[in-house]
């Protein structure tokens, strides 16, 4: 289960360093039924894909790794001080042998009953994170307990619970759904989670002369889990707009609702442009920090028109125009606000368009424009899982 809460794959701008604080035991190794112990090197043995998944997130997002473990007793007896160190040395120096080093460790060594000021989910140990320059908000708790969900609740950041053989049946009380930002199955899950923040979004904008409202989702089939792609809703008013914005959605394979309120009474200019203006702000914010995106798209797509829409997510707003429209009206919409759509979609998007058009059916070639368009948003929003990569040598978007 995923709740809708991003986790940037960066943490905010001078926020301070985020930190991962993870569990130990049913977490990073498992944990034995009845002891709980982990107190011999027999017993010692990591979850599937905790490994390498720590590697991949300390590899590609900019955490910092902290242990933080209750160790009920540890140094009696029963839990002999000797018998842990041996389990920990070893499990940390495999860890440190595929790059993944923890910044701190903190282990509480007391029994629940103590209350103890310093055992999760109290935050005695983790003060320097509380009264220093840490962006909790983006930091993440990650652990198989509710102690560990709430322990993330106390200190303001979020939780992933991550599923073991002895957490199956857990359920997590109402007070705690709001700081989970994912209930992991596996660690397969939790790198997914990571690699593919959400791009599914809603962004209203509203002036005096026109108040829209979209919604998108540049990955209709991972949030939906349906098909078809490509579903949309539009309502602007104006018929003929409204059949233009539908294919954006039908061959970007995106989903997409907008809902506009415009001057139409004193005419379409308002709404056309801050339609162009609203969706284009909504694919910037959709994007996120781009990484792992194509960038590009591009395509010439055929009636008995030809156009070409080449498209660059690049940061930076620019529009080439050439497509001549030699009727000044089709259906409701003025001709001349083709142009003003895009280029106050560049603008607010920032990014670049070329546009070219050519051909003598006025409606073909408009219709050309759009879908050529919808088709180079499909690719330059395409995203590779498996290279998270920003696509620029600049190292920002
Ligand atoms: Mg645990």
């Amino acid at each position: 289960m995923r709740n809708n809460k991003t986790i940037p794959l960066k943490g905010g701008a001078g926020g301070g360093p985020r930190i991962l604080f993870i569990d130990r035991d049913g977490t990073i190794i498992v944990e034995p039924p009845i002891t709980f112990q982990i107190d011999s090197l027999e017993k010692l043995e990591f979850l599937p894909y905790a490994i390498s998944t720590l590697r991949k997130i300390a590899e590609q997002m900019d955490f910092e790794f902290v242990m933080v473990s209750n160790q009920d007793g540890l140094g009696t007896k029963k839990y002999p001080q000797k018998a842990y160190d041996l389990v920990q040395r070893k499990m940390m120096k495999t860890l440190k042998n595929e790059g993944i080093i923890f910044s701190d460790i903190f282990i509480d060594k007391s029994f629940d009953e103590d209350n103890a000021p310093n055992r999760k989910p109290r935050t005695g140990m983790l003060k320097k994170y509380i009264s220093g320059n840490y962006d909790l908000k983006n930091s993440i708790v990650l652990g198989d307990r509710l102690t560990d969900l709430k322990l993330a609740k106390n200190l303001g950041s979020k939780a992933i619970l991550i599923r073991n053989a002895l957490n199956k049946k857990l359920k997590v009380p109402a007070e705690l759904t709001d700081v989970l930002a994912l209930d992991a199955k596996d660690w397969n899950a939790i790198y997914t989670f990571f690699s593919s923040p959400s791009r599914n979004i809603s962004h209203t904008r509203k002036t005096n002369e026109t108040s829209i409202a979209i919604g998108l989702d540049l990955d209709p089939s991972t949030s939906s889990g349906q098909v078809p792609k490509g579903k949309s809703k539009i309502s602007t008013g104006l018929p003929f707009f409204d059949h233009m914005l539908e294919q954006i959605a039908k061959h970007g394979n995106i989903d997409l609702t907008i809902s506009a309120k415009g001057d139409l009474q004193i005419d379409e200019h308002h709404t056309i442009e801050d339609v162009g203006i609203t969706l284009g702000e909504t694919f910037l914010k959709a994007l996120g920090d781009k990484r792992g995106i194509e960038r590009y798209g591009f395509c010439l797509p055929m009636d008995d028109c030809l156009a070409q829409v080449a498209l660059d997510f690049g940061g930076r707003n620019w529009i080439e125009w050439k497509a001549e429209f030699k009727r000044e009206k089709i259906g409701e919409m003025p001709t001349e606000m083709f142009f003003h759509f895009f280029k106050s979609f560049s603008d607010a998007a920032k990014c670049n368009l070329n546009i070219k058009a050519e051909g003598t059916n006025e409606h073909h070639k408009i219709e050309a424009i759009f879908k050529a368009f919808a088709k180079a948003i499909k690719m330059a929003v395409k995203r590779d899982k498996d290279n998270m990569q920003l696509p620029s040598t600049k190292g920002v978007l």
